[in-house]
């Protein structure tokens, strides 16, 4: 059949919501308004532990990370805290960080004003402020203690410390109903009031709605995407999206990628996190990689250059392509704390690693610079592919080496080079 209508290209949808700063000396991070879609972190080290909390926030920084979130749980971590940051700034890392408090909260932001004013944002989570009376009371310490220093704070429900007054009153209240709702629709309806209402009260108290950032953490994919869906439309606060306790490995990654995906495609989340339990010996930075990746994929933002490269089949018998995608990616991922400075744009390069000729000489010319090895039976030959044009074709040994330089040489040439300004 003809088409009528030409196939329209997908994109994102854009919410409006209001912006919050984070700030940190000269370093300041916007989250939602008009500013692109955050990556954020969370360290694992024991926050009482300076220098290693500092190395692993510079790791996290280095990798990516927008704004770090470390655990402010005991009077040593919040006594630690103002000497991390002090680290950081010598190491030359100014990334903002984000305390993450419960139960104690309202306790450490008064007794460690310093711990207080070096960071950049509190999380508060509303279930784990106190109980009975305490709770408001409690809370409203610690927004006075944010209005005080001039600090935003992320709002920050999750399912497995959920106000359990406020889910027992709306079960009750169900109850009532003439036809009540499932358990489920309760529970969301709890993780969005929280959010909501805990935001209000903050607005009530004179915090500026702005400074305000909201998240309603699930575990589950289609229960994240039902919670947030209708958090979004309730308000205009920046929303902090993530799949709380993913999980580990590919199971972690696809369940983040999935929930994440449908959500940010919505125009749905202004800041994300993946919180993926890292596998033995695994970088921390990795959940890093993937926030990147699920951005860079959604065409969101640009990160890292892209490695475009086929899955290989029974025409590539050998694993050098495997190892030629694997040593290009490592290399661009390496050089970009550096190139990021360097080379302003090369985090839009695309680059291609192909194992035969049925695809790849087309997908290296769709690429800013593509190479196509050459699969099982082909001649020894594998022709390089810049900007479209076949230029050189390498053999022997050296490949891997020589279509690395010719990379490393396209980048210095295209985004090292001083721009020129146009001739009016
Ligand atoms: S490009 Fe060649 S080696 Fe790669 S998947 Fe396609 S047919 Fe197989």
């Amino acid at each position: 059949m003809e088409p009528s209508l030409p196939v329209e290209c997908a994109a994102p949808l854009t919410r409006r919501t209001r912006q919050s700063r984070v700030q940190w000396g000269d370093r300041l991070v916007t989250v939602g308004g008009d500013a692109p879609v955050r990556v954020q972190s969370m360290t694992n080290t024991d926050t009482a532990d300076v220098i290693g909390t500092a190395i692993q926030v510079k790791e996290l920084a280095l990798a990516g990370s927008e704004l770090v979130r470390i655990t402010v749980n005991t009077p040593e971590a919040a006594q630690a805290v103002p000497h991390i940051r002090e680290q950081l700034d010598r190491m030359g890392i100014d990334v903002p960080l984000i305390g993450d408090f419960h139960y104690n909260g309202h306790t450490l932001l008064t007794d460690y004003p310093a711990c207080a004013e070096a960071l950049s944002k509190y999380r508060i989570n509303p279930g784990n402020v106190g109980k009975g009376d305490k709770r408001d009371r409690q809370f409203g310490q610690m927004i006075d203690a944010a209005m005080r220093w001039n600090k935003p704070v992320r709002i920050g429900v999750n399912w497995g410390s959920l106000d359990q007054e406020l889910l027992a009153g709306l079960m009750d209240e169900n109850s009532r109903r003439a036809e009540p709702w499932d358990a489920k629709p309760v529970m969301y309806e709890a993780l969005i009031s929280s959010a909501i209402d805990s935001a209000r009260r903050a607005e009530q108290m004179g915090m500026d709605g702005n400074q305000i950032t909201l998240s309603c953490k699930v575990s589950g994919v289609q229960d994240l995407i039902s919670v947030y869906r209708e958090l979004a439309r309730r308000c205009d606060y920046p929303l902090h999206l993530g799949l709380t306790e993913a999980g580990m490995g590919t199971k972690g990654t696809v369940a983040s990628a999935v929930a994440l995906s449908v959500l940010l495609q919505e125009g749905i989340g202004d800041t994300i996190r993946v919180s993926l339990t890292p596998q033995p010996g695994e970088a921390r930075t990795q959940e890093v990689v993937i926030a990147s990746e699920i951005l860079q994929a959604l065409g969101l933002r640009s990160f890292v250059p892209s490695v475009t490269a086929c899955p290989g089949c029974g025409r590539t018998t050998s694993t050098t392509f495997q190892e030629l995608t694997k040593q290009i990616d490592d290399f661009l991922r390496a050089a970009m704390p550096v190139w990021r400075e360097k080379y302003p744009g090369v985090e839009q390069l695309k680059v291609a690693v192909m194992g035969c000729i049925v695809n790849g000489p087309g997908e290296s010319k769709h690429a800013d610079i593509g190479i196509s090895l050459p699969g099982t039976g082909e001649a020894p030959a594998a022709p390089v592919f810049i900007d479209g044009e076949k230029r050189v074709t390498l053999r022997g040994d050296s490949i891997a080496r020589d279509f690395q330089k010719i990379v490393e040489d396209y980048i210095e040439k295209r985004f090292g080079q001083p721009q020129v300004a146009a001739a009016v």
